[in-house]
């Protein structure tokens, strides 16, 4: 998934804490295996090159159509069909690099969340061309599932951190885990901190994936709309009970716009964010509590 995995476990008996942490990688291994595009032989990957329909296991068909619903409440502001876009852009290539606009027009011909419909275990494309992209999403699945792992095996204070995608399960030393957002312009500067327990809280960011080019910063999350890098956030930052959703609404939010976004936010009671805009000011949903913030 493009990303380094970190799992930290708490309570008394070391060797069972160790296997559970074991376990639990190897079941986002196995999650890679099944969704990662740039294995060809993945699952996700074959829906790609298929013509129309393809059965898919049902975890696939589950996060696909989890996709699905949060492009449809965000107006396809999440879009799982950017694949050929992506690949245009080269973000996560060699040489990244601004397409001509002719390009991007013929990119984004025949895509978007309405060609894409799963029934049961099958999901059907309308048009053959169009690719599957669960990279908005699917680290999301992956970090709920390693807490679920650690939790089958009696874990009952954990942190899984998959690049920025952050689920976390009970409490860490008896307090509520205290997470830092990343500064979006100075590397490695916290700019707020959160206190949570057994929630996820997931990161979206311009920084994360980028390229400049004449002064310009370019990155990896798209305005499905308009075929370029969305402008309208340095980062949004989603708090909800499972980190799929909480992924999905991270690119969702960052695509959208604090004041669109936050709109969209209305829909979900269990959810907060905190979004930093393009100007670099924080923006929070009204029941967030920060717990010490500050771009300066
Ligand atoms: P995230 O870091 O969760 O915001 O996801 C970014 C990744 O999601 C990118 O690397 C793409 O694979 C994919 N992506 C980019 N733009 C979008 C979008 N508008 N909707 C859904 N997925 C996207
Ligand atoms: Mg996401």
């Amino acid at each position: 998934m493009g990303t380094t995995v970190s799992i930290e476990v708490d309570g008394l008996d070391h060797d069972r804490l160790a296997d559970a942490a074991a376990s639990a990688f190897t079941e986002m291994a196995r999650i890679e295996e099944l969704m990662s595009p740039g294995r060809p032989d993945s699952e996700v990957a074959r829906l790609s090159t298929a013509k129309q329909e393809m059965t898919v296991t049902p975890e696939t068909a589950a996060v696909i159509s989890r996709g699905l619903e949060v492009a449809s409440r965000s107006g396809g502001a999440f879009d799982l069909t950017l694949g050929r876009l992506k690949l245009l852009w080269g973000i996560e290539e060699e040489s990244p690099h601004v397409p001509a606009t002719e390009e991007i027009t013929a990119a984004l011909k025949g895509i978007g969340p309405s060609g894409l419909r799963v029934v049961g275990n099958v999901v059907y494309k309308s048009n053959p061309e169009l690719t599957v992209d669960l990279g908005g999403i699917a680290k999301g699945y992956a970090v709920d599932r390693a807490i679920s792992v650690l939790r089958e095996h009696g874990v009952t204070s954990a942190a899984v951190n998959a690049g920025g995608d952050i689920a976390l399960l009970g409490h860490k030393q008896g307090r509520p885990w205290r997470i830092g957002v990343q500064h979006p312009r100075r590397p490695g500067q916290v700019v707020a901190t959160i206190e949570a327990s057994d929630r996820a809280v997931v990161t979206s960011g311009d920084y994360e994936r980028f390229f400049e080019q004449n002064g310009h910063r370019y990155h990896h999350i798209f305005d499905p709309y308009s075929g370029y890098p969305a402008e309208n956030c340095q980062s949004v930052t989603i708090l909800a009970p499972e980190a799929i959703l909480a992924d999905a609404l991270s690119t969702a939010v960052f695509v959208l716009g604090p004041q669109k976004g936050l709109k969209l936010l209305e829909d979900y009671p269990d959810v907060d964010a905190l979004i930093i805009d393009s100007a670099g000011q924080i923006q929070t949903t009204p029941s967030l509590h920060v717990f010490a913030s500050s771009t300066q």
